[in-house]
């Protein structure tokens, strides 16, 4: 039967991944177990969105034998697409995918167990890194959209099938396809754009001072006349996401700049942070927000000026976390010159506009873009800041769950899934357990024992407790 050959491969595969670390033949061994299927003509799928792809897979999919037999292969699916994202073979990624996300919210549909739900989450999130990493897709904020949108569709058919089974820590994470960051806390009343009558008290203080903080801004641009007579970013800031002021932190935010952009900053507090560059800005900010310069130096946020060049487009995408909120104070702000051309920010379905020494707050989790079309430089203050409606006392928590996910999803992609499901042999692969005889950790002290096919520390010692 094909399902039994595929498990068999599976097995190889682990054999070659953690006793031989051969994880080109690991993967190669995997790929044979996926061909013992009969999936849909691949050719079927051409110019389709993942989502709308793995639809049209679930009618073409054999269910012929067992169907749970089947969907046992999804973790190993999920698994290695993971592998090609890795290895940024795209085109594989997505059919590897799109037949996860057909199994998974098959499976989510037909057990409505944590396990079977958790994985479709997975999957679904693995889909958007994938049309975000993929640069043939032109528009994967579009199909991101969608992708969420389904995930809640799919929820939204399970809760009215089971009323009152479904707790909301097995439900899907997300409520709104505008608000995708990589992680999602649930906090009540969350909206994208806030007014000016829901600023925390502290923004009147900043726009009272803003002409000192605009003197320390024009003064670092070292220009006489300061950044008002500047189209281009002063050469001296570093580049957004070039990863290397900030110790490595915000490396992924360049990739969002369209091509022959400019967006550069430089950071008052937070990561790389040298508030003595804008003494009386940074003393400002001390006394008037101190919480926005501790959730900075938490490492869950920053406060940096931020120049972006005439010319420049930040493409459509979701901030990392809805944690935080985001203000940005106006200190240049080029005039309206020409044709209408744009200077503007775009947060879910709403467009705003900056104004020289006033506040904009916005939640940087909601889909947002930025383009200035205008023939001369923008330039603001950014702040992050703690999420209003998120209580005080969940603030540490919250944030350690968030450094938590991004480590565990890390981790989940150099442990390969077992057939046998073995769960304790995953908690050793992702860093939470200890071998008791050697306390070995970590993936890399794993083996199989391939006769009996049970999971061995490096020492010896069974790994079932
Ligand atoms: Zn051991």
């Amino acid at each position: 039967m094909e399902i039994s050959q595929s498990i068999g491969c599976w097995w190889r595969g682990l054999q070659l991944w953690y006793n031989d670390q051969d994880y080109m033949q690991a993967i190669d061994a995997w790929e044979e177990a996926m061909s013992f299927i009969s999936w849909a003509n691949d050719e079927l799928f051409v110019d389709m969105s993942l989502k709308n792809s793995a639809i049209q897979e679930r009618k073409y999919l054999t269910l012929d034998g067992d169907a749970a037999l089947l969907s046992e292969l999804s973790p190993l699916l999920l698994f290695l697409a993971g592998c090609y994202l890795d290895a940024q073979e795209y085109q594989k990624a997505r059919v590897t995918l799109r037949r996860c996300l057909a199994l998974t919210s098959f499976d989510a549909e037909r057990d409505s167990t944590t396990n079977k739900r958790d994985l479709f989450h997975r999957t679904v999130r693995e889909c958007i890194f994938c049309v975000e990493e993929d640069p043939e897709c032109l528009e994967p904020w579009v199909e991101a959209r969608e992708l969420v949108q389904y995930a809640i569709e799919v929820n939204q058919q399970l809760e009215q099938e089971r009323l009152g089974e479904i707790s909301e820590a097995n439900s899907v994470p997300w409520s709104d396809p505008w608000q995708r960051p990589g992680f999602l806390y649930p906090i009540k009343n969350q909206d994208s754009v806030y007014d000016r009558l829901r600023h925390p008290s502290w923004c009147r203080l900043l726009e009272e001072k803003w002409g000192d903080i605009r003197n320390e801004f024009d003064r670092l641009i070292h220009r006489p006349g300061g950044a008002r007579t500047l189209s281009t970013s002063p050469r001296h800031w570093p580049a957004v996401g070039s990863g290397e002021h900030r110790g490595g932190a915000g490396a992924h935010d360049g990739s969002v700049v369209a091509p022959g952009g400019d967006w550069r900053e430089v950071v008052i507090f937070g990561s790389g942070e040298n508030p003595r560059l804008a003494p009386c800005t940074s003393e400002l900010l001390e006394q008037t927000c101190p919480d926005a310069v501790s959730l900075a130096r938490q490492g869950g946020g920053e406060i940096v000026f931020s120049v972006l060049a005439s010319g420049t487009h930040i493409r459509p995408h979701c901030g990392s976390t809805n944690l935080r909120l985001t203000a940005h104070l106006g200190l240049v702000i080029p005039e309206n010159d020409e044709d209408h051309k744009r200077c503007s920010i775009r947060v879910a379905d709403q467009w705003l506009d900056w104004e020289e020494g006033k506040i904009i707050v916005f939640d940087d989790s909601f889909e947002h873009e930025v383009i200035n079309e205008r023939s001369t430089l923008r330039g603001v203050l950014l702040l992050r800041f703690w999420h209003p409606n998120l209580p005080k006392e969940e603030r540490g928590i919250a944030l350690q769950k968030a450094l938590d996910a991004k480590s565990d999803d890390e981790l989940q992609r150099y442990s390969p899934p077992s057939p046998s499901n073995d769960g304790v042999m995953m908690l050793r692969a992702m860093e939470k357990s200890r071998c008791i005889s050697c306390s070995r950790h970590g993936y890399s002290s794993i083996r199989l024992n391939t006769r009996s096919l049970t999971f061995e520390c490096q020492c010896g010692q069974s790994i079932d407790s």
